[in-house]
């Protein structure tokens, strides 16, 4: 005990004239970590366990690494900001950290959408894919430096359901006039179909679509979209949400906080961003089975979208990203290599992945039919 005390004080002593002789050359020597506090704003509300759960879920594993050192506070929409607030309230250091879908500001740069979702664009899978090992980060990186904030892939809902009707709609022409709540990009695709988007961030969602304000409505998919109550509503619930194969969410960071923070941190935080983008597929990918039969139980009918308005839109979207690509060269540069990604991605999954998929899909529904 006598002979451990003297080691470890001779040991102090030691470092301690190191530093003093020899100008600072303690590099071996731990720096007591940093206690840092932030607040991060989330889009959504807390209601929603799946999509606001993500940013706890960040918050929780940054403090448990960090021993409570690096304590991150989340904030629900309308706490601080409104759900479409956080990229201004993040550029401009309101909070240090946000959590949100970036195509919501598409109306500032439609560039926005490749963070999250451009219509018949990437599944979950081809968008990890993109950002991690296709390129996308780094171009991604580079577009939100001017807004003053780093970015991180944050989570993940899959391919979504294409929305509540209250009425059928079977043609190209039924879109004339329809009121639509639509997140991103799809939106504008829709328009030049006549439809009339609708920008509303998810808490005022089923207000809007009970008074009638809006025609339909689509959110995420059945475990989320059962929570809002939109099957209460309307009745008719379409698929697939082709503006939305695999939106991804994403961490901001205030550029100047992210600078400021400890290298350690810094990887911590990436981290947990990491494990919260597996982690809210999981959840998705878990809930949704279970939220579908009880809705359709429910007398929810279930409607695919017809091959005439698939491809209408189709045409459409191309339509819409030749005519952003000749007007705004930020857009323009990430277009023309995730355009080639995306292309690739399409070929590859659609011989195994896809013969897999049609395969077992067949098979279950003819086994559960005996
Ligand atoms: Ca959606």
């Amino acid at each position: 005990m006598q002979r451990r005390k003297f080691l470890t004080s001779a040991g102090t002593g030691l470092i301690g004239g190191s530093v003093v002789g020899l100008g600072g050359s303690a590099a071996a020597q731990s720096p007591p970590a940093a206690e840092i506090k932030w607040r991060m704003t989330s889009s959504f509300p807390k209601s929603l366990d799946t999509i606001f759960g993500g940013a706890e879920l960040i918050a929780r594993r940054v403090a448990a690494a960090t021993g409570g050192k690096f304590q991150i506070q989340v904030f629900a929409a309308n706490e601080i900001v409104p759900g479409t607030g956080v990229l201004d309230a993040v550029k401009d250091g309101t909070v240090q950290m946000g959590h949100t879908a970036s195509y919501y500001y598409v109306g500032k740069d439609p560039t926005f959408a490749f963070d999250t979702a451009m219509p018949f664009g990437l599944n979950g899978r081809q968008q990890n894919a993109w950002m991690y090992e296709g390129g996308g980060l780094p171009l991604m990186r580079e577009f939100f430096k001017d807004y003053n904030i780093y970015q991180i892939p944050a989570g993940n809902t899959g391919a979504q359901m294409g929305g509540w009707y209250r009425k059928e709609i079977k043609t190209v022409a039924d879109l004339k006039g329809l009121k639509f709540r639509i997140g991103g990009f799809g939106g504008q695709v829709l328009q030049k179909l006549g439809v009339v988007p609708q920008q509303i961030p998810g808490g005022d969602v089923y207000p809007a679509l009970e008074k009638g304000t809006i025609d339909a409505a689509e959110w995420v998919g059945p475990y989320d979209d059962e929570k809002l109550g939109f099957n209460k509503v309307a009745k008719f619930y379409y698929y697939p949400g082709w503006w939305e194969g695999g939106p991804q969410l994403s961490a901001y960071i205030n550029l100047t906080e992210w600078a400021k923070l400890p290298k350690e941190y810094q990887s911590i935080l990436e981290a947990a961003c990491a494990e919260a983008n597996i982690d809210m597929q999981a959840k998705y990918d878990a809930k949704n089975p279970a939220a579908l039969k009880r809705l359709v139980a429910g007398g929810t009918q279930l409607r695919p979208f017809s091959n005439e308005i698939l491809a209408a839109c189709y045409k459409a979207s191309l339509e819409l990203y030749a005519e952003t690509a000749a007007k705004n060269p930020k857009f323009a540069k990430i277009y023309a290599p995730w355009k080639k990604f995306r292309d690739e991605q399409v070929e590859w999954f659609s011989l195994c992945e896809s013969r897999f998929d049609t395969f077992a899909a067949a098979t279950v529904r003819a086994e559960r039919k005996k």
